[in-house]
């Protein structure tokens, strides 16, 4: 693999010219295919995150826990407001390496110079090129760290049972299930974000939400993180504010897929703008997270689209679940952007 690729370079030069003060260079010089980690294995990625807003104690902490390297750009909204604008450490768990990815990688092909939509040749690749894809987009987030368990990607599937079945073998969910145990007692997030769990969502996507809601559930009540699930829709969708219809699961006598359908579920609006005269909003800034997975086509086609992000609160959540949640989203409805006076040498638009 190479990153020389004139495309490639822009992208990274658009970085560079969005004042993100992002270390481009040594961001750009690690890991190609060849040096990507071993499969099955855990790997933390400390992500740069440039000039973002410092870290901070009293902004919310927040993991992110999908199968997919690119699902958690769902929450975009979410991970670039706590994230970069209010300094929140916000960690991103990926359950597998993204092999399955193959077949809509047409575009990045000829960009990377190998026959990635070949099923042989796209599993092999795909994991460190989708890693580098991964580390980029939560970089323009100002997400902290990327978590990656590096199951394999098997294939797509309605059906969660093949990866969750004791006895599947496909993941290896005694590692996943210690992993998130492990981080959710040493991190104390305050907040727990999953993709809605339904039946026709790929069951990649409903294993991984289950998996972060049992060990959810296996905590203490009191040291829970509040755990809420993601869907973006589109801003005259049909079933805007009705809640989805989720899969029943159960753990030590818990209904770990009830959701709180009153009020109404938290919203992130991505047209919201802000910015000198309004010209920036969230949509943009998804469209640009998207737009560093070359690699997936179908990610591809989600730019520009998405008007809403509606967060639904899991049960599971600890007491004064739904109070904490909505400190968080009234925190993200400020992104506190410097307000500037310029003069006329800024141009004859210089006003607000
Ligand atoms: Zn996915």
């Amino acid at each position: 693999m190479t990153l020389s690729h004139p495309l490639l370079t822009a992208l990274h030069l658009a970085r560079g010219l969005a004042a993100l003060a992002l270390v481009v260079g040594a961001s750009c010089a690690s890991a190609g295919p060849s040096s990507g980690p071993t499969s099955g294995s855990e790997e933390e990625i400390r992500l740069d995150r440039g000039g973002f807003a410092a870290l901070s104690r009293e902004a919310p902490k927040v993991l992110v826990v999908v199968a997919h390297p690119d699902d958690e750009l769902v929450a975009t909204g979410a991970l670039y407001l706590t994230g970069a604008r209010l300094g929140g450490a916000c960690d991103v768990l990926t359950i597998t390496d993204g092999q399955g990815g193959f077949k809509y990688a047409s575009f990045a092909e000829a960009l990377h110079g190998v026959p990635l939509t070949e099923e042989a040749v796209g599993r092999r690749e795909l994991p460190a090129i989708r890693r580098e894809e991964q580390r980029r987009s939560l970089e323009l987030l100002g997400a902290r760290m990327l978590v990656r368990l590096q199951q394999t990607d098997h294939r797509y599937t309605q059906d969660r049972m093949e990866v969750l079945a004791e006895g599947a073998g496909v993941w290896d969910l005694a590692a996943v299930r210690a992993s998130l145990d492990r981080r959710l007692a040493g991190e104390r997030y305050d907040f727990v974000v999953t993709l809605a769990p339904t039946a026709t969502t790929h069951g990649h996507h409903q294993a991984a939400s289950l998996l972060a809601l049992e060990a959810v559930a296996r905590m203490p009540e009191a040291e829970r993180p509040v755990a809420l699930c993601c869907q973006v829709k589109a801003a005259d969708a049909e079933d805007l504010g009705v809640p989805p219809a989720l899969v029943d699961a159960q753990a030590e006598g818990e209904d770990l897929t009830a959701i709180r359908t009153t009020p109404a579920p938290f919203t992130i609006d991505r047209n919201e703008p802000f910015g000198h005269r309004d010209r920036l909003n969230l949509k943009a800034i998804a469209s640009v997270a998207i737009a560093q997975h070359l690699s997936q086509g179908t990610m591809l086609g989600y730019i520009g689209a998405g008007d809403v992000e509606e967060y639904w609160l899991f049960d599971v959540s600890p007491p004064l679940a739904a109070a904490r949640a909505a400190d968080w989203f009234v925190q993200l409805q400020d992104p506190s952007f410097p307000e500037r006076e310029y003069r006329s040498s800024a141009g004859t638009n210089a006003s607000r």
